[in-house]
């Protein structure tokens, strides 16, 4: 932690996923935060000590904040004493692919009406097209009372913090990006960070520091570069993802195992374990967004991104091989009962935005299935955000699986990895696992499960002409 003297006054605006991590992080290392936030319920439950989401380690993380951290709906308490104030509020996609940036201009705004005459930095957080900070920077040169050149300066410092992990790697990043054209903006984001950039920074002991771990690269750029950074980091990982899966499918025609060949291939350093595993595709809030997002920016250009374009593509296709799996071993679904484990897109996250077991239950849906969803989290939210599915709860993966006649895992929660699934499979109507994760690693009898990039007995036979 830092030295008072050094404690900056900080406004983080949308305290979401990444605005409630950010501001909480921020308190933790001695700043002192304001988390403002248009939603009254979230800002009362957060006034109260609740959070409005599950991520680990947050809710100690912002016990260990004390008083320096606070919560209100008013941009007018909020802003006028900040030397950083973050813009964190959403971009979800419009039908056309590219994101929706009203809340980014209300913010924008909100901000303009309220800033101090003296110097102040706005850092866009959200992930924004390329342009947007100048766009930011314009409305804060109209809307601001007093403006005056220079003292209002606009920072890109995008976020690569994965859900799940959030706190881990907001307090061990892999780099800190600061895109300006303002050496000014960038010393004072620098200065905001610099207990990170510390070699000997420790976070707290329940989030333990990754072996070999030394400090985070400073990468400073240019505003859009720093944009275009956010793009093209999680276009990347969606390309991996979609690779791995791309070659699952023809490992199951050859009679090859993808676990086994994404862990030879991830060794080679140039490649890298990480973003390599075959499944039912990715999803969650950022990867189809960011991607459809960066694919309609090229369109505004007249540039076509085929790569792109097919990561998308074979990742619809992979959500549909789910479904098509069950009906290779039932046949007709109509009637059937299937289990559903695993809701949220990831582990250790309530988030449920563009999650795959969202498309599996809808299909199974209209395929006249009886379905029964568990999830150790993302159930309640699930109640609220997924009422137009049809679906039953299960208290339990156990009581999902009882007198099922397949069943989906979805979601690679930690519970799942360590039920007794010989005893669940004995207590389904028909001993059928279709598990996209790999989380199952006892020996089953033949025929009981099967899993993405692996050829299931007596499934796929071929041979190749
Ligand atoms: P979110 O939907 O969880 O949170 C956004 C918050 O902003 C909400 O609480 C909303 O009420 C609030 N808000 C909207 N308009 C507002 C306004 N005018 N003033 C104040 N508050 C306002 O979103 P999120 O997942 O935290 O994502 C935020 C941004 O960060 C997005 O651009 C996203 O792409 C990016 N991002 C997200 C992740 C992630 O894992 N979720 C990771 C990296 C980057």
């Amino acid at each position: 932690m830092m030295q008072d003297t050094r404690a900056l006054q900080v406004a983080v605006v949308g305290t979401g996923y990444v605005g409630l991590g950010t501001a909480i992080m921020l308190a933790y290392l001695g700043h002192h935060v304001v988390g403002l936030d248009v939603d009254e319920n979230k800002v009362a439950m957060l006034r109260r000590g609740q959070l409005p989401i599950y991520e680990p380690h947050l809710d100690q993380l912002m016990l260990d904040s004390g008083d320096r951290l606070r919560w209100t709906t008013s941009y007018a308490e909020a802003i006028p004493d900040a030397d950083v104030i973050f813009i964190c509020v959403g971009t979800p996609p419009l039908p056309s692919g590219q994101p929706n940036l009203s809340y980014v201009a209300d913010a924008a705004q909100s901000i303009a009406g309220h800033l101090n005459g003296k110097l102040q930095v706005v850092v866009n957080k959200s992930t924004v097209p390329i342009g947007t900070g100048d766009w930011v920077a314009r409305m804060l040169e109209e809307h601001a009372p007093d403006y005056h050149e220079g003292r209002y300066l606009v920072v890109s410092n995008p976020e690569f913090l994965r859900e799940g992990t959030a706190m881990h790697d907001s307090l061990y990043p892999d780099r800190i990006v600061l895109g300006s054209d303002s050496p000014v903006g960038i010393a004072q984001l620098v200065r905001l960070y610099e207990p990170l950039l510390d070699q000997s920074f420790e976070a707290p002991g329940y989030v333990p520091r990754p072996a070999g771990y030394t400090r985070p690269e400073l990468v400073t750029t240019s505003l859009s570069s720093a944009e275009m950074i956010k793009y093209a980091a999680n276009a990347f990982l969606a390309l991996k993802i979609s690779f791995a899966n791309e070659i699952a499918g023809l490992c199951e025609w050859v009679d090859a195992d993808i676990a086994e060949v994404t862990r030879g291939i991830g060794h080679d350093q140039r490649i890298g374990p990480r973003f390599l595993e075959a499944g039912a595709g990715w999803g969650g809030s950022c990867f189809g967004k960011d991607t459809s997002a960066l694919i309609s920016i090229g369109r505004e250009y007249g540039y076509d991104m085929p790569i792109l374009a097919a990561a998308v593509e074979i990742n619809r296709r992979q959500r549909q091989l789910v479904i098509t799996k069950l009906q290779q071993h039932l046949h007709r679904l109509k009637g059937k009962r299937v289990a559903v484990l695993g809701m949220a897109f990831k582990p250790n996250t309530d988030d449920l935005r563009d999650s795959p077991a969202h498309d599996c239950i809808a299909r199974l849906g209209e395929l006249g299935v009886q379905v029964v969803a568990h999830d150790p989290i993302a159930m309640p939210r699930a109640r609220e955000e997924w009422r137009h599915l049809r679906y039953h709860e299960a208290a339990s993966a156990e009581a999902a699986l009882h007198g099922a006649d397949a069943a989906i895992i979805m979601t690679e929660w930690n519970e799942y990895r360590q039920l007794d699934w010989a005893g669940a499979l004995r207590r389904m109507r028909n001993p059928l696992v279709i598990d996209t994760r790999r989380v199952i690693t006892a020996a089953l009898p033949v025929g009981t499960v099967e899993q993405i990039g692996k050829r299931a007995p007596g499934v796929l036979v071929h041979e190749a002409s």
